[in-house]
Formats: structure tokens, sequence, C-alpha cells
């Protein structure tokens, strides 16, 4: 029997952060966080979740930077 493993990579919207301006593009507008989880997945399902980034980024260019976990939930209690 075959087991096939592997990993990878989702992405979750949390909501809005704060109107900003974007070094990269330019632009001014309201920045998303986002929640990244790394499974480990069974037969392409995900079953063990491994390790879990927080991002806040640019929603025009996609310019993203990571943000400790507790900078992310003082975000989340704003929303
Ligand atoms: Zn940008």
């Amino acid at each position: 029997m075959f087991i096939i493993w592997g990993f990878r990579d989702l992405d979750k919207e949390l909501g809005n952060v704060e109107y900003l301006h974007c070094n990269r593009c330019n632009n001014d507008s309201t920045w998303r966080l986002m929640k990244r989880t790394s499974w480990f997945t069974l037969f392409f399902i995900p079953v063990i979740p491994y390790h879990r980034v927080y991002y806040v980024y640019c929603p025009i260019c996609r310019w993203s930077t990571k943000v400790p976990k507790e900078e992310a939930k003082r975000i989340m209690e704003k929303n």
C-alpha cells in the first residue's frame, strides 16, 4: 500500500489592518491581515498544522511583511 504525504501552505484572510502607505507600489490602501498555516498532508488532505505565521499585506501589489502573533491578535481585536 502506498502512503502519499506532503506539505502544504494554506492562507486565511483575517480582516483589515489600517489605511497605510505602501513603499513598494506607492499606493494608499487598507492593508489586510493574513494567517498562513503550514500543514502536513496525508493523501493531499491537511491533517497536522506544524507552523503558523501572520502577515500584513498591501492588497494592491501583495507585498507583505510578517507580524508577531501578539500583534496579529491586537489587530483582530480592533476588527
Ligand atoms: Zn503595494
